[in-house]
């Protein structure tokens, strides 16, 4: 544009640099002459009816005036009376009248934008207003270009649009295609929640991968918590059935003809509330089954000191066991060791596996506790001299309701549920329990737990106090 705009004004000041030299009113005779002397040579030697077609045909052949040759340009030069006294084209650009010297403006016609310049011509020697030059640069090289940038923006554009649309389609194909499968595989379970089908594997490695691994590692936690509900309430209903079987056998015998023979009624009311109690001990034990599976939500912060946890328990269960030696031995156990677990759930812990080393012993009426740290992990073992149990039974025994001996377990108030809380309580607080057992010999139960460091203990303390704080 600055380009085009220079073409036109040097062409107007290389006309101006010519007519500056009259004194007069700018007219035919007087522009033509000082245009071109060739021209002046026609003027002088020709007739004036012809001035203007020649000066069309040779005037612009002039070397001076080869610039206004380009044929944009249009160059007309007027004379106070608004008469044309000068053109170089078919067309004459219309004179405006200017507030200043000279003017340049961009305006738009039919081939495209387009500058016109005026100009005033005063005369060099005396200063007075001659007439004026007007000069219209078509700019039809700018024009093309405008055109031909226009064109190649709207095609890019399209090509571009055309791009984004196929591009977008893929992306969120990419994307629509794995949600369709999540919520398809999310409906099937919905209609029927037993269903074992699952998402594929998406290959992807991004965020809807992770989506659909959680998505079916949820699933697969939903059915086995499903699963574990329905075997609880059928081994729950089995276990409860016996007592009460044997409650209703006693009433029955008694409301038949056991209401009159003293002895009959003492023992069937001895019986029934035996198994009344029997009743009462299954139902606390599945209650504290139930909780130990909610000892996150619980206590995800409670931090305890073993060593006085471990003495009070023995303590306790010497004092409750009179014929039994409980001896506990914490010599590689620092004092001040502290593992993140709830303190009445140790207390529970210790009484399950010393209560069970009691009611397994056969001669040997005595239960070792030992407890020592290594490699920032604390160890408790809690072994007796009793039956033993086989390695088949091992790998049994931390199941719900299982018993090595039904009858005999019975016989000493057992219900199989006590390792079962007992593996509950361990692994919710990141533990591990174990059997170490040789038939006829006795048992090892033992338990690993992580030592919680000085900072973390601190930690957990100042959270839960926070937590208690907050509650309250
Ligand atoms: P229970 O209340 O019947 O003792 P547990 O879950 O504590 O239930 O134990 C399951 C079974 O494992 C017991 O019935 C018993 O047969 C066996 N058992 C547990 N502890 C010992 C032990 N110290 N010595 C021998 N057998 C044991």
């Amino acid at each position: 544009m600055s380009q085009q705009r220079e073409t036109s004004e040097k062409v107007v000041s290389t006309l101006d640099d010519r007519l500056t030299s009259i004194n007069q009113e700018l007219q035919i005779s007087n522009v033509i002459p000082s245009l071109s002397p060739s021209t002046k040579r026609i003027l002088m030697n020709g007739s004036g009816s012809s001035i203007i077609k020649r000066q069309n045909s040779s005037a612009f052949n002039d070397d001076l005036l080869a610039s206004v040759t380009n044929p944009d340009i249009e160059a007309v030069v007027y004379n106070l009376h608004n008469e044309v006294v000068f053109s170089n084209g078919p067309r004459t650009p219309k004179l405006v009248k200017i507030s200043g010297e000279e003017k340049t403006k961009k305006l738009s016609g039919p081939d495209g934008a387009f500058l016109a310049t005026y100009k005033k011509v005063r005369s060099s020697s005396n200063g007075k207003l001659t007439g004026y030059i007007v000069v219209i640069n078509r700019m039809s090289y700018y024009n093309r270009l405008m055109r031909n940038l226009l064109n190649w923006m709207i095609v890019i554009s399209i090509a571009a649009i055309i791009i984004f649309t196929v591009v977008s389609f893929l992306v969120v194909k990419d994307v629509v295609n794995p949600i369709n499968q999540i919520s398809e595989v999310a409906r099937e379970v919905n209609a029927d929640p037993n269903s074992e089908v699952r998402i594929q594997s998406l290959n992807r490695h991004d965020e809807l991968e992770e989506l659909a691994s959680s998505f079916n590692s949820m699933l697969d936690r939903m059915q086995r918590y499903i699963e574990q509900q329905k075997e609880f309430v059928s081994d729950v209903s089995h276990e409860l059935r016996t007592p009460v079987a044997v409650i209703e056998g006693h009433l029955n015998l008694l409301e038949r003809w056991g209401k009159d023979d003293p002895e009959i009624l003492d023992e069937s009311i001895h019986a029934s509330l035996q198994e009344a109690d029997r009743m009462k001990h299954l139902i606390q034990e599945m209650l504290d089954l139930t909780r130990a599976e909610q000892i996150n939500v619980q206590y995800p912060n409670a931090v305890t000191k073993v060593v006085d946890v471990l003495a009070r328990v023995t303590n306790d269960m010497a004092l409750v066991h009179q014929d039994f030696k409980v001896q506990l031995d914490i010599d590689d156990l620092p004092e001040d060791t502290e593992i993140q677990i709830y303190q009445g759930h140790l207390e529970q812990l210790l009484v399950i596996l010393i209560d069970n080393g009691i009611k397994y012993s056969t001669d040997i009426k005595q239960i070792n506790v030992s407890a020592g740290v290594t490699k920032n992990s604390l160890r408790i073992i809690v072994q007796d001299f009793g039956e033993g149990i086989s390695e088949e039974d091992q790998a049994k025994i931390f199941n719900r309701f299982y018993r090595v001996d039904k009858a005999r377990t019975r016989e000493r108030g057992g219900n199989g549920l006590g390792l079962s809380i007992a593996q509950k309580l361990v692994t919710s607080y990141h533990g591990k329990i174990s059997v170490d057992s040789v038939l006829g010999q006795g048992s090892q139960f033992i338990i690993d737990f992580p030592v919680l460091s000085h900072e973390e203990a601190e930690k957990l303390k100042a959270q839960d106090e926070k937590k208690k704080i907050h509650q309250a």
